[in-house]
């Protein structure tokens, strides 16, 4: 059976697991924690980076941040994670769900100015399959309308949209290292803190309201409750297993690409023939593969490509229920305009096995069995 995701190991997760026990130091903010969070402020040239126990509680703390209240509204797509509205629904603010475009299934960046009201107070674009949402046009709405810009970029590690890293244009970026993401380890994220004013702050409400992390930097003597906040800092013995996929982040990237490129290569002659859709990546956005995905003529004939490949010891899935058809998606949101393309495509998107470690001839077959079901 070749499975949907195998989680990332290079091999060397074992022995700093085992540093960080000897160090005696695995509860959070240690060394492992430290080398991850530079970087990923290396690599994505953010000011501050902060590790979480997960991209959820990384959007919580920004919208916690960004002052979200009840009866503020957040715009955002309805085909993304729950997580991404959740988020914001938990401080009492209602999801304003805007359509998606058909060739990157980001939010359609041409119908968020409409979706507007004076109630609403931050955009969310969700990075998907780690292909950049159009950042100069959010960017520049955010700005006529004086809106906050948190980003899930819980896919979007290593992507750049005009050679800037995804996760650094709004005031806060989220990724995730769950294991189904491209570097994991287990549960976890990040925050990146875009600007200066905001830094202290996040720090004070990661550490369940307490300026704890200036205590530890010796900048003052004791330490304190200062404000509200919560827990999330993940363990030192899930940041050990992180930094040993950061530091072999090119590598995991080479391979995941040359699958990505070989699904391409191989799938392209049913694209042509109108059989299949495949992805699009403008041609101003690097992606990092996090996602393979093919598109059917509609949702009977997705069920039946699915189970054709199930038959033949391939595990493929599909994505996102959009949220907006979702029981609490009716009660804490609504649909901006029309909803032309999210429920059509999401119905039709189906993801291929696609992990390091993913081995050519498995990627071979599995090329072979999606042509044998159009053939
Ligand atoms: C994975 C994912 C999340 C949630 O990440 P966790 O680390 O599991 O909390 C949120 N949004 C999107 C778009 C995701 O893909």
């Amino acid at each position: 059976m070749i499975r949907f995701n195998v989680p990332p190991f290079t091999g060397h997760e074992m022995e700093y697991i085992k540093q960080a026990v000897e160090n005696q130091k695995i509860c959070g903010d240690g060394e492992f924690t430290a080398k991850c969070n530079s970087w990923l402020e290396n690599k994505t040239g953010s000011k501050k980076a902060l590790l979480t126990t997960s991209c959820t509680h990384a959007t919580e703390l920004a919208a916690i941040l960004a002052d979200i209240k009840p009866g503020d509204e957040v715009i955002m797509p309805s085909y993304t994670f729950v997580s991404t509205a959740d988020a914001f629904v938990l401080r009492g603010a209602s999801a304003v769900f805007v359509d998606i475009r058909p060739d990157t299934m980001n939010i359609d960046e041409n119908l968020i100015e409409a979706a507007v009201t004076e109630k609403t107070k931050a955009i969310v674009p969700v990075h998907y399959a780690g292909v950049s949402c159009e950042m100069d046009k959010i960017m520049e709405i955010a700005g006529k309308y004086n809106l906050k810009v948190i980003e899930d970029a819980a896919q979007g590690i290593m992507s750049t949209y005009k050679g800037k890293a995804l996760g650094t244009f709004g005031e806060f970026g989220c990724f995730s290292f769950h294991e189904t993401k491209n570097f994991s380890m287990g549960e976890g994220g990040a925050l990146l803190i875009r600007d200066e004013e905001n830094i202290e702050n996040a720090e004070i409400v990661r550490e369940k309201g307490t300026n704890r992390a200036k205590f530890f930097r010796g900048q003052i003597d004791k330490y304190t409750w200062v404000d509200k906040g919560s827990s999330y800092l993940p363990s030192e013995l899930n940041a050990a297993y992180l930094y040993a996929q950061l530091e072999l982040a090119d590598e995991i990237t080479k391979d995941r690409m040359d699958t990505w490129n070989h699904y391409y290569k191989g799938l392209e002659g049913l694209k042509d023939a109108g059989k299949i859709e495949l992805p699009f990546i403008p041609s101003h956005c690097e992606h990092n593969a996090h996602m393979f995905y093919i598109k059917a003529h509609d949702l009977e004939e997705r069920s039946k490509l699915i189970s054709f490949l199930k038959e033949n010891d391939i595990l493929s899935v599909f994505h996102y229920v959009p949220l907006h058809s979702a029981p609490a998606g009716l009660k804490f949101g609504r649909f901006s305009g029309e909803d032309k393309y999210t429920t059509k495509e999401s119905e039709r998107l189906v993801r291929l096995p696609l992990y390091y470690g993913l081995k050519e001839e498995q990627t071979e077959y599995i090329i072979g069995k999606v042509k044998e079901f159009y053939a």
